[in-house]
């Protein structure tokens, strides 16, 4: 199935010596992947999922998006904007009881005039039991609707990011390593299976519990080989929600060096995963690295740990 022309692409590649220089690598190493600038909504990885997903359900008639995620999900934002913009109606099953200020991303939703439904403090995995129901129900009641799965990560919509990969080998043909913040793992997956396991460094962020068995799974469906994942579980600290320091430092250090805004859950763990794994030795000097900018702008505006850590 052809994907839908949602995004901006090719999103360009930018050296960022000056940041590369402050993490021990040669100012000539390090790259940034702009997949922030993808166009649609604000941006972000998530739309290179959509291309495909919302080709799926237009495939099949669908009327209806029905998706999940936390109160500031670039994902149900990113479907939000995606259904504005193919004509579908959109309803997003968010874990929290609604309280939740309307900044960020949970502003964006209700501009793109979303349908919210609050479900509750749940995990992800009953998240999308009650997003299943209510696709049953809209079926039952004669409105075609299709579940975009969390994160947008079924092998469906992984399939972006293996266009990605073959993307930024053009770019970067003599690429050693490509840095990428992990949740539902499709970003992951998607590079492993056009780049090697060897070249993608992961850095989870705590959004699952089984990052590496989920991730594996979606290489698989790919079509591609798993083994040798790389992943970094130790940026997460005590959660997905929460601010760890390396990861505030991380995001100080690229908006300080190259006037680059990362996002305190994702971007900027996978650039403290980066630091980290130039201070072990995994990535040296001399090595061509870059590292994915997935987006999450608007996370920062809705981030009540680093409105605090800032102010
Ligand atoms: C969702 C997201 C990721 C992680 O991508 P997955 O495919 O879910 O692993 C990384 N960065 C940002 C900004 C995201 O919104």
């Amino acid at each position: 199935m052809q994907p839908l022309d949602l995004a901006t692409v090719p999103t360009p590649v930018e050296p960022a010596p000056r940041l590369a220089a402050a993490i021990g690598l040669e100012s000539d190493d390090l790259w940034v992947k702009r997949d922030d600038l993808l166009g649609l909504g604000g941006g972000g990885n998530k739309v290179r999922k959509l291309r495909h997903t919302c080709a799926e359900a237009l495939d099949r008639g669908a009327r209806v998006l029905v998706t999940t995620g936390a109160a500031q999900s670039n994902h149900a934002r990113l479907t939000a904007a995606a259904g504005a913009r193919l004509g579908l109606e959109v309803e997003l099953v968010l874990a929290g009881t609604g309280d939740a200020p309307t900044t960020g991303n949970l502003l964006l939703d209700h501009l793109f005039g979303a349908r919210l439904v609050w479900a509750g403090a749940l995990p992800h995995e009953a998240l999308e039991e009650v997003a299943a129901d209510r696709v049953a129900t809209l079926v039952e009641a004669g409105t075609p609707a299709y579940q975009v799965p969390y994160g947008g990560s079924s092998v469906t919509g992984a399939r972006g990011y293996v266009e990605a990969g073959t993307e930024l080998l053009d770019q970067v043909p003599d690429l050693r390593h490509v840095v990428v913040a992990l949740g539902s793992g499709g970003t992951a997956a998607g590079l492993v299976a056009a780049l090697g396991a060897a070249r993608v460094l992961a850095v989870d962020t705590g959004a699952t519990g089984d990052p590496a068995e989920r991730t594996a799974s979606l290489v698989e469906g790919l079509g591609g080989d798993p083994v040798g994942l790389r992943l970094r579980r130790d940026l997460v600290g005590e959660g997905y929600s929460t601010l760890p320091g390396p990861v505030t430092e991380a995001m100080l250090l690229a908006a300080r060096t190259e006037g680059i805004v990362l996002d305190p859950v994702y971007t900027a763990r996978a650039l403290a995963g980066l630091v980290a794994s130039v201070r072990d030795g995994d990535v040296r000097p001399g090595e061509r690295t870059v590292l994915l900018h997935t987006g999450g702008l608007p996370g920062v505006f809705g981030s009540v740990p680093l409105a605090e850590r800032l102010a």
